[in-house]
């Protein structure tokens, strides 16, 4: 079931007070249509009956896709520098769903989920993107840390994201963007033999591969923000 509650927002434009309801979770089984709107922007944007102008609600909220193979959980952009508490936290309310207390059904629907923490709608909409194009998201992770070495000019800020916005036979359309704003910084092409080549020698990328999916945020920013998770004693 999808669930959503009368939350109170205020316009970020003219601070009105505007009553939208919020989601909490997102059954994309049932409705695809959530689905399809996470993928076009247009999910939890509403406007403004003061001043007239379109905002986008924060994301918090669970997302459950049987068929593509994918659970997330979606957080606000500004919470990527807490990842490794968010991490843990999100690992006990997948438990919760789906680990050892569960009944067996929804153990086995948990052995067919990619598990998955976002922040920001860019980060959810790539993920459930590739996701639907049967790629793999840690690749994608590798390959943009190659396309770094490469780019000049990269507008390499914080809250400025990397983000795959389609990809075809021969590219992926990439683009840089803030992660709460949306806005985009650039767009550039880069040739999809970069991932493929990535694939194709998985020996050399294994040691990263390790780092970026010891948890369920994947995304190269944990290689380098924040203080990332410190050493168990
Ligand atoms: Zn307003």
């Amino acid at each position: 079931m999808s669930l959503f509650t009368n939350s109170n927002v205020t316009c970020p434009n003219c601070e009105a007070v505007v009553n939208m309801p919020a989601v909490g979770s997102v059954n994309a089984d049932r409705r695809p249509d959530f689905r399809d709107a996470i993928l076009d922007d247009s999910f939890q944007v509403t406007t403004c009956p003061n001043c007239h102008e379109a905002f986008r609600l924060a994301p918090l909220f669970n997302y459950l896709d049987v068929g593509h193979g994918q659970w997330l959980a979606g957080l606000p952009a500004s919470r990527v520098v807490d990842w490794p508490e968010v991490e843990d936290d999100i690992d006990s309310v997948f438990q919760a769903s789906f680990g050892a207390n569960v009944p067996a059904a929804a153990r086995d629907v948990a052995d067919l989920l990619t598990v998955r923490v976002c922040f920001g709608w860019p980060a959810i909409r790539e993920k459930i993107y590739l996701k639907g194009v049967g790629l793999d998201d840690v690749t994608v992770e590798m390959m943009k840390m190659d396309l770094m070495r490469r780019l000049k000019d990269a507008p390499f800020v914080q809250g400025t994201e990397l983000r795959v916005g389609a990809v075809d036979d021969q590219a992926f359309q990439m683009v840089w963007i803030d992660a709460e704003t949306e806005d985009v910084r650039q767009r550039f092409s880069a040739q999809r033999a970069l991932y493929d080549a990535i694939t194709a020698k998985p020996e050399a990328w294994a040691a990263l591969r390790d780092k970026l999916s010891d948890g369920p945020f994947v995304d190269m920013q944990k290689l380098f923000l924040g203080q990332g998770r410190v050493a168990a004693e």
